[in-house]
């Protein structure tokens, strides 16, 4: 039982370096937030000992009483928050939660259609290196250069031209709320079926604040770690009429034993987000976007060349425009490290700098909100960011800002 910091303190030491980093800096990463201590500590428990292929009830393994309880508690918990009929707790990943939905909706060869990467879409949505690419013939949709909103005309168009057998719809950077009933609409005409990833979004669904995409789509997939707020992970979601195939498609199919000392810091995750605290949490963090958007298109950073894809956001992340501005994605993310927000540099819909270097950032308010902050830290925060993406900017003095904001608002006090 020797403690972490006695039998290896070099990786003591970079946990510590991180818990210092998380404590002293903004984060703003879009896909990120701060697990609550209750769930670091159910991730944190003996379950990562117990081997439990199978499912509650259905295991091939013995002593599995009382993972079965927990991963039973999971199942409920995340069917009453989004009205589902079928919930799979096990993926071990949002990208391992595609793969199984697609694995078991799909033969290889078929045709998918998603998001184009460059326009907000996932890896796993059909990108050219990666399993969904490799492995499905993939037609993608595209963002509109005017509205920069997702296309529906070219929806419909693709989806008759190359009849998909699956739509994904779902996105990691885009700012707007897509049309569910518009997507299923088109998949009906075209026999196809309709997969919704609402990794991003789904703690602003559970919280009411985001249409649910649950009532529309065959199989809906989701991480646990973003707006979501919990440990690490993926979770299906499905029609009772699919339950047994994407069941299967997860184990055996992609994975063995499932990580149960993850599915209950889920359960506790999910527990939270049926809170009214989670409510106001969410309500925060929509209001944080809307601040640093409006502020980002004010006159002085307008000056710089910088701008907002779409005008502004519905969501927890705005999307920066750095096309027409001398400042690249590197340079923007760099500098914003430099006074202590962490942010990615993101493509932006026809970038004309490459996916190393980019013309866009994506700048996210979940983090911060779990942190409290409020419109005014907010609005101090955006106007942080509008000094830095200026041409010139005092380093220091806005360092100095972020310190005082990352003080007021003390992460994980006592650990
Ligand atoms: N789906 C979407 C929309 C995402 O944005 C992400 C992660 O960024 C994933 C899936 C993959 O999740 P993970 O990193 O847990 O594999």
């Amino acid at each position: 039982n020797t403690p972490l910091h006695e039998l290896d303190p070099d990786v003591a030491a970079a946990v510590d370096a991180e818990l210092h980093r998380q404590q002293s800096t903004l984060e703003m990463i879009a896909s990120e937030n701060f697990a609550p201590v209750a769930v670091m500590e159910a991730q944190g428990s003996v379950l990562t000992n117990k081997y439990a292929e199978g499912y509650p009830g259905r295991r091939y393994y013995g002593g599995c009483e009382h993972v079965d309880v927990v991963e039973q508690i999971a199942i409920d918990r995340i069917k009453e928050l989004f009205g589902a009929e079928h919930a799979n707790v096990q993926p071990h990943s949002g990208a391992q939660a595609n793969a199984a939905a697609m694995f078991a909706l799909l033969k290889p060869g078929d045709t998918i259609m998603g998001l184009n990467l460059a326009h907000g879409g996932h890896l796993t949505h059909g990108m050219k290196i990666n399993f969904s690419g490799k492995l499905y013939d993939v037609v993608a949709y595209h963002v509109d250069d005017q509205t920069g909103q997702v296309d529906m005309a070219e929806v419909e168009r693709l989806a008759k031209e190359s009849k998909p057998k699956l739509i994904v719809a779902g996105w990691s950077a885009y700012p707007r709320q897509l049309d569910f009933a518009a997507f299923r609409r088109i998949a009906d005409e075209v026999g196809a079926y309709l997969m919704v990833d609402m990794a991003h979004f789904a703690g602003l669904v559970a919280a009411g604040l985001h249409p649910n995409p649950v009532p529309h789509a065959h199989v809906v997939t989701t991480t646990t770690h973003k707006t979501l707020g919990g440990p690490r992970g993926g979770v299906i979601l499905c029609t009772s009429e699919l339950a047994k195939k994407i069941n299967s498609a997860v184990f055996p199919g992609q994975q063995g034993g499932p990580l149960e000392h993850v599915i209950a810091a889920k359960a506790v995750s999910f527990k939270v987000a049926a809170s009214e605290e989670f409510k106001e949490r969410q309500q925060r963090t929509l209001e944080g976007s809307k601040i640093i958007a409006e502020r980002l298109v004010q006159d002085d950073v307008k000056q710089a060349g910088v701008s907002v894809l779409s005008g502004g956001t519905d969501v927890h992340l705005v999307l920066v425009d750095l096309r027409h501005s001398e400042l690249d994605g590197q340079q923007a993310e760099d500098r914003l490290h430099e006074v202590g927000i962490t942010v990615n540099r993101n493509a932006v819909p026809n970038d004309p700098r490459p996916p190393m270097v980019t013309s866009g950032l994506r700048i996210g308010t979940p983090a911060l909100a779990t942190r409290g902050f409020q419109a005014e830290d907010f609005r101090e925060v955006a106007d942080i960011i509008a000094e830095v993406l200026k041409p010139s900017y005092d380093g220091e003095a806005l360092k100095a800002r972020v310190t005082a904001l990352a003080a007021k608002h003390p992460l994980y006090p006592g650990l």
